[in-house]
C-alpha cells in the first residue's frame, strides 16, 4: 500500500475538480487530484476521428457565462464565432420545411403569438428565481409538483407552440422528455442562463467556440497543476471523521484534511463511505439522473449548405435530429454538421443496429439540408450514456418534486467532504460555467475549513 498525505484530496479531474484544485494551490494548500479515466476533462473531450478534430462533449460558450469567459482569459485561450451566415431551417407540425433568418421560428401568426406569451411567462418566472435557491421562488412547491409537459398543456391550446417551447428545454437542454421533470426544473434551466429568451436564442447560447476545443480548459489547468494530477486512479472508498479523510484507490491511500468529490451526483454511489454518507445526502444524489442525448458529428467534403445560402442551423421538435448547426472547425476546408438526438428518440435509435441508426440520422439531415446530406465523408456518434463513470449528457437533474425536496441539501458539506459538479450549479447549471462556479465556491469553503 502506498500512502500520501496532503491538505486536500480532489476526486475528479473535470472542470469542477481542476478549477477547485487550482484555487486551492493558489491559496497555498497541498493538493492531490485523483482521476479515474486516463485523461482529464470529464465531459469535455476533444479527439480526432477519421482525421477530423471533434469536440465529443461540451463546446459552446455564451456571453452570460462570465466565470468561463474569465477562465478562458486567464488561461490565454482564444475563441471564435460559430458560423451563422445565411438562412436557418425549420420543419413544422405539418411537416413543411421553411427557411428563415433571425430567432423567430417561421410559424403561423397564432402559434407565434402563443410562443411569445409562453416565453414572456417563462422569462417572468426565471427573473423572479434565484438560480442558487430555486426552491425559494414564490409558488415553487406547486411548480415542482407538475411536469413541464402538463404545465405547458395548461398554458396553451396551440400544439406547435407547446412542442417548440418544450423542445428548447426538454430535448435541447435537460435531454429528458418534458413529462419527466417539473415545471420548476424547467424554470431553473432558464434562470441558469439568465432567461428563457436566452435559451431559445441560438445566437446567444451557442455564441462562440474555443480554438483547440473547450477541453483546453481542463488540459491547461492540469498542465499548471503538474504531477499532483494522477490519472487512472478510480477512487473506491472514503473513510472520514469530522476533520479528516482517507481516500483509497487500488494500492494508493491518501490522507487529507478535506475532500472535494468533484464527480456527477450519479457517480457518488460508486464510492463506499465509512461511516456511510448521511441518508439525506445519499438520497439527494439518488434522486438526480442524467438525460440521454447522442451528439452527432458529420463531416462532408465542403460545407455544401453554405453554397445554398444556409447557415447549417436547423430546428424541429418533429424531426429525429431536433437541432443541428454548422460545426466546421477553425481553419478547416471540410464542412462539419453537429446534430443532436435526444431522450425518447435517442432511446429508440440506440436500440437499432448502427447502420440503420446512421441511415435515419442522415435522412433527417437531408430533410433539412437536401440530398447531399446523405453523402458524408465521416459520421461519428458521441454516446455518453454508455460511459460508466456517471457521465451521461449533458447533465443530471431532479425528478418531479426533487428540487424542492432535496435542493437545499445540494451544497451542504458533510464534515470535511464537499461534493459538487456542474449538476449542482445555479448560474451555469449543467454547463462548464457552472462547473467553474461550483469549483470556486467549494475551494473557498475548503480554504476556510483548512485555515490552520
Ligand atoms: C455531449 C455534451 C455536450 C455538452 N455541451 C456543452 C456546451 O456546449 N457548453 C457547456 O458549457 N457545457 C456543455 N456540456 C456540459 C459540460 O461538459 C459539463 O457540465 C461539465 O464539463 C461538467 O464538468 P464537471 O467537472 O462538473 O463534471 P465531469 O466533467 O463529469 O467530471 C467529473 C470527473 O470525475 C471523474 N470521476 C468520477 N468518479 C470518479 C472516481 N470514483 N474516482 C476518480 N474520478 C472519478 C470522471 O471520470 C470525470 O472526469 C456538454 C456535455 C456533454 C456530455
Amino acid at each position: 500500500m502506498r500512502h500520501e498525505d496532503v491538505d486536500v484530496v480532489v476526486v475528479g479531474a473535470g472542470a469542477t475538480g481542476l478549477s477547485a484544485a487550482h484555487a486551492l494551490v493558489e491559496a497555498g494548500r497541498s493538493v492531490l487530484v485523483l482521476e479515474a479515466r486516463d485523461r482529464v476533462g470529464g465531459r469535455l473531450w476533444s479527439d480526432t476521428v477519421d482525421g477530423v478534430d471533434l469536440e465529443l462533449g461540451g463546446q459552446w460558450v455564451s456571453p452570460d457565462q462570465t466565470a468561463l469567459l474569465e477562465m478562458l482569459d486567464r488561461l490565454g485561450l482564444e475563441t471564435f464565432e460559430r458560423y451563422r451566415e445565411g438562412e436557418s431551417v425549420y420543419i413544422g407540425l405539418d411537416g413543411r420545411r421553411t427557411t428563415f433568418t433571425g430567432e423567430q421560428l417561421p410559424v403561423a401568426p397564432e402559434v407565434e403569438a402563443e410562443m411569445d406569451r409562453l416565453t414572456e411567462r417563462l422569462d417572468e418566472l426565471a427573473a423572479a428565481m434565484d438560480p442558487d435557491r430555486p426552491w425559494e421562488l414564490l409558488g415553487a412547491e406547486d411548480l415542482d409538483r407538475v411536469t413541464f409537459w402538463s404545465w405547458l398543456q395548461d398554458q396553451t391550446k396551440e400544439p406547435e407552440a407547446r412542442d417548440n417551447v418544450a423542445m428548447f428545454i426538454a430535448q435541447a437542454m435537460l435531454t429528458k422528455p418534458a413529462h419527466t421533470f417539473s415545471a420548476l426544473q424547467a424554470v431553473l434551466m432558464a434562470a441558469s442562463a439568465g432567461s428563457f429568451s436566452n435559451l431559445v436564442d441560438s445566437e446567444f447560447i451557442l455564441d462562440r467556440r474555443v480554438v483547440g476545443g473547450l477541453q483546453s480548459v481542463p488540459l491547461r489547468l492540469a498542465e499548471r497543476l503538474g504531477d499532483v494530477v494522477r490519472l487512472g486512479v478510480d477512487v473506491e472508498k472514503v473513510s472520514w471523521s469530522h476533520d479528516s479523510v482517507v481516500v483509497a484507490a487500488g494500492d494508493l491511500e491518501v490522507s487529507a484534511r478535506a475532500l472535494v468529490l468533484a464527480v456527477p451526483p450519479t457517480a457518488v454511489s460508486r464510492v463506499r463511505f465509512d461511516p456511510p454518507l448521511p441518508a439525506r445526502q445519499r438520497e439527494t444524489r439518488e434522486h438526480q439522473s442524467f438525460g440521454q442525448v447522442i451528439k452527432l458529428h458529420i463531416t462532408y467534403d465542403t460545407p455544401f449548405w453554405r453554397d445554398a445560402g444556409l447557415s447549417g442551423t436547423a430546428f424541429s421538435p418533429y424531426e429525429l435530429v431536433h437541432e443541428a448547426y454548422d460545426n466546421t472547425n477553425h481553419d478547416e476546408t471540410r464542412g462539419t454538421l453537429v446534430g443532436f438526438v435526444s431522450d425518447l428518440e435517442a432511446d429508440a435509435v440506440l436500440a437499432l443496429p448502427a447502420e440503420e441508426r446512421r441511415a435515419l440520422v442522415l435522412d433527417s439531415l437531408a430533410r433539412y439540408f437536401g440530398p447531399e446530406a446523405e453523402r458524408p465523408l465521416s459520421y461519428f456518434e458521441s454516446d455518453w450514456t454508455s460511459e460508466e463513470l456517471g457521465s451521461g449528457a449533458y447533465g443530471s437533474s431532479f425528478e418531479i418534486g426533487g428540487l424542492t425536496r432535496f435542493g437545499p441539501e445540494l451544497r451542504k458539506a458533510v464534515g470535511p467532504m464537499h461534493i459538487g459538479s456542474s449538476d449542482i450549479a445555479g448560474l451555469g447549471f449543467q454547463h462548464v460555467d457552472g462547473a467553474l462556479r461550483v469549483g470556486a465556491q467549494i475551494a473557498r469553503a475548503v480554504i476556510d475549513q483548512t485555515q490552520s
